[in-house]
């Protein structure tokens, strides 16, 4: 029987639908949780990433504001203005969209945001917080949002072997943190591969929840999986496709149709992971707003 899909359209819809009730109850108190998006220069996959998040925080009636900046901005006029969005006490998040041009330092970009506006959870408080199992820090939006798809689709994860493949700061690292903590949906025994991996199926074979971010089409073929396990697939690759209009589309790292006839449950590229990331930086969002209402 092939594996069932985790649809993460409907579960992000959830999530959403969740944040727009918990953004009415703050305006009503007279509190307007507002996202600042800082776009850098003119990467158009960036242009349309920032679109989309500006959107989606329209929809669940936050306040949005996106700063575009010229590529030739300097490292010390991209500092001011987080200084300033920093003191406002207006905005309640604060995200920088990667990447950057060249002449702008991305990790010290990232330790000038508050660590309290911080939804996307990449400053080094955050980071630590997550380690710690620290529950009042912000969690990544991608790691955060499978963590949210495991728990929708019931999966009980206590005692698991839980396999991701691709060790980044923003999917693989965080994801292995937040598998590993004692909590709802984690208390599994982790293992991260990457590159240097020496043999990968040994490793994603033993994996009841296998979690690939690698961004190679085909890398996880049917016989890297566990019979039954949750496959979840971050990887984003466009290819040609002669047979679409577009000429391309999307895939992710698993060989999808083979591996779906071996999984439990899987998820498909695009509608699986994808629809989770702005889901959970909504949530972060309304996190941060009720977090500072509160202080
Ligand atoms: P990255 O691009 O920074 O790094 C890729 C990782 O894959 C590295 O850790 C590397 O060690 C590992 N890797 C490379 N080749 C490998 C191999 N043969 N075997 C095992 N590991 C290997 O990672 P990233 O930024 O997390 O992005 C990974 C993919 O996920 C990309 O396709 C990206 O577009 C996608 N992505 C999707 C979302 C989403 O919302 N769905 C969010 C973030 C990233």
């Amino acid at each position: 029987m092939p594996a069932e899909l985790i649809d993460g359209k409907v579960i992000a819809a959830g999530v959403r639908a969740e944040v727009a009730g918990e953004v009415a109850t703050l305006k009503a108190s007279g509190i307007v949780p507002k996202l600042a998006v800082v776009l850098v220069g003119d990467d158009p996959a960036s242009a349309v990433y920032v679109a989309a998040k500006g959107r989606a925080c329209v929809e669940v009636g936050m306040a949005e504001s996106t700063i575009r900046l010229p590529a030739t901005t300097s490292q010390g006029e991209l500092m001011q203005l987080l200084d300033s969005l920093n003191a406002d006490s207006t905005v309640h998040g604060i995200l920088v969209q990667s990447p950057f041009p060249s002449q702008i330092d991305c990790s010290a970009v990232i330790r000038r945001i508050d660590p309290a506006k911080d939804v996307d959870g990449f400053h080094p408080v955050n980071v630590g917080k997550l380690m710690a199992g620290e529950r009042d820090g912000f969690v990544p939006c991608t790691p955060a949002g499978i963590q949210e798809l495991l728990r929708a689709s019931n999966v009980a994860t206590r005692g698991l072997d839980c396999v991701i493949v691709g060790r980044s700061n923003i999917v693989g690292k965080p994801m292995a943190a937040l598998m590993v903590q004692d909590g709802p949906v984690a208390n599994c025994t982790v293992t991260v591969c990457h590159r240097y991996t020496r043999d990968l199926a040994v490793h994603t074979r033993r994996a009841d929840i296998l979690i690939t971010a690698v961004g190679r089409p085909g890398l996880i073929t049917a016989d890297m999986v566990k019979p039954g396990a949750a496959v979840l697939d971050v990887g984003i690759t466009r290819i040609p496709d002669p047979t679409r209009k577009s000429g391309t589309r999307l895939v992710g790292d698993v060989d999808f149709d083979a591996v779906r006839e071996v999984a439990g449950l899987i998820t498909p590229v695009p509608g699986g992971v994808g629809p989770m990331t702005i889901a959970m930086l909504l949530r972060n969002t309304v996190r941060a707003a009720q977090r500072l209402a509160a202080a």
